[in-house]
């Protein structure tokens, strides 16, 4: 700890942060334990950003929402138990394995019929969605694979409402996007979307830093 510091170290006050906010329910705990236990572990939602996700939920009204990246589930179990009966989340990934831990969970707490998961590369998927005219989203949340986000996000843009809202995760790169030097694929690719978003006059964006970072990005009408 900073002697000089008057106030918590990070750690103290992002347990106190969880302590005195957060709602996770015995089974979202239990997902993430289960979760943590696997590998890349560490790109699971946290408890403060499923619980954001699920405010901005009810808060927008959405009804339709979709999701690019989901792993073991846990954003997507969180937007379920916000959403109304009637809400959906078109949910978007690759991996059999790490999504059918999540449709335990879907199932145990009931909203794994809100949830129509399609496991294909989401380039495709949001390609399809296009074609076949979906109707428009009114909330979705980018979390796969960030070397696509520069693309992910104009298909998402196309396929959000006006007004809808999009939640792009991973914004700060654990800081590496801050600087030039790191010009690895995925800290350019996040460098780039970052820098495209602030001059993009389609949106209002807040880039806030919730986790490892987080944009609001609202699709102007
Ligand atoms: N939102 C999740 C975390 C997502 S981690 C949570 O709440 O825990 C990123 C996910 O992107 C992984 O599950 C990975 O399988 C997926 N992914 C990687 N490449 C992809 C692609 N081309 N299309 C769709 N999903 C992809
Ligand atoms: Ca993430």
């Amino acid at each position: 700890r900073n002697p000089r510091s008057t106030v918590g170290t990070v750690t103290e006050v992002y347990d106190y942060l969880i302590r005195v906010s957060s709602r996770e329910t015995d089974l979202q705990r239990r997902l993430r334990e289960e979760t943590a236990q696997l590998e890349k572990s560490e790109m699971q939602t946290s408890p403060e950003l499923g619980q954001l996700l699920q405010l901005l939920v009810k808060i927008c009204g959405a009804r339709r929402t979709l999701e690019i990246g989901v792993y073991t589930g846990y954003s997507a179990l969180a937007v379920a138990l916000a959403l109304p009966e009637d809400g959906r989340i078109v949910a978007l990934d690759v991996s059999e394995d790490w999504t059918a831990v999540g449709r335990r969970y879907w199932r145990e707490a009931g909203v794994d019929a809100k949830i129509d998961l399609r496991l294909a590369p989401a380039l495709e998927t949001l390609e399809a969605l296009r074609h076949e005219g979906a109707e428009p989203f009114e909330l979705a949340f980018l979390d796969a694979d960030k070397p696509n986000y520069p693309r992910y996000y104009e298909a998402t843009l196309e396929l959000l409402h006006p007004g809808g809202l999009l939640v792009v995760d991973n914004v700060l790169w654990s800081g590496r996007v801050a600087g030039t030097e790191d010009q690895d694929p995925e800290t350019s690719a996040i460098r780039d979307l970052n820098a495209r978003l602030h001059q993009d006059p389609r949106i209002d964006l807040s880039l806030l830093p919730v986790g490892d970072g987080i944009t609001l990005v609202r699709k102007r009408p």
